[in-house]
């Protein structure tokens, strides 16, 4: 079964599929991980993550790969363990820049299929449902207010002791927000077949259990 969880910045995803696929026994696969990992190499290569003729000329030589470590997902750069590093805010707006570039989500995107080919998957992102894997038999699209976002990201963040404003956090889900919906190639958009959750005012748990019982229909059907 591959389940899609898809949505703008600091809805919930990453949280919310890695308990699912914790809780099904299934592989959860974090896509935007791979953007930030892309990000991250264009800035250590000093190279503008605007700028797409520059991005497609390296990004055959990015080395981005995955280990399982204790239980948790580490995500390499050639050797270099960058798991922590990805998350830092200027990645993500270089994530948000790098994933307009159709040849940098063609590289992705064929690692994404790849990895999910022979499991049963709970993959997050931006494209999943709509691009990615057309078939899932079960596609979210998980939602918030802007404000309700910000306010996740920004005690996410705080927690992490990276030093950061409130504004300057909604600000970069707002930059995000448009650049990744008005994007050419795969925007983030509901799939027409997705079941949409507004998760401003519920709970992790609340929304695990809408999807889990989404889960238990849909495995009834396939059946
Ligand atoms: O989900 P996360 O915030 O880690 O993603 C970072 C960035 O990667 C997003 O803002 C988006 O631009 C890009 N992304 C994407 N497609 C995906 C996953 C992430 O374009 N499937």
């Amino acid at each position: 079964m591959k389940i899609a969880i898809d949505g703008p910045a600091g809805a919930g995803k990453s949280t919310i599929s890695k308990e699912i696929a914790k809780r099904l026994g299934f592989i959860y696969i974090d896509t935007g991980a791979m953007y930030r990992s892309v990000g991250l190499a264009a800035l250590n290569a000093a190279i503008d993550t605007t700028n797409e003729d520059e991005l497609s000329r390296i990004i055959e030589d990015i080395d981005i790969s995955i280990k399982n470590i204790d239980n948790t997902q580490r995500f390499y750069l050639g050797v270099d363990d960058v798991t922590e590093k990805i998350r830092e805010p200027e990645v993500s707006v270089a994530a948000s820049n790098v994933a307009v570039v159709p040849a940098v989500r063609l590289k992705l995107v064929e690692l994404q299929r790849r990895l999910a080919e022979s499991s049963d998957v709970v993959m997050d992102g931006r494209d999943i449902g709509t691009y990615v894997l057309p078939n899932a038999e079960l596609k979210i699209f998980l939602t918030a207010s802007v404000d309700e976002r910000a306010e996740r990201r920004f005690e996410e963040l705080k927690a992490k002791n990276v030093d950061t404003t409130f504004d300057a956090v909604k600000n970069d889900i707002i930059y995000r927000d448009k650049n990744d919906s008005e994007r050419e190639f795969a925007p983030l958009k509901p799939a027409h077949d997705s079941v949409i959750i507004d998760s401003t005012d519920l709970s992790i748990e609340e929304v695990i259990d809408k999807i889990l019982g989404l889960v238990k229909e849909r495995r009834n059907v396939i059946i």
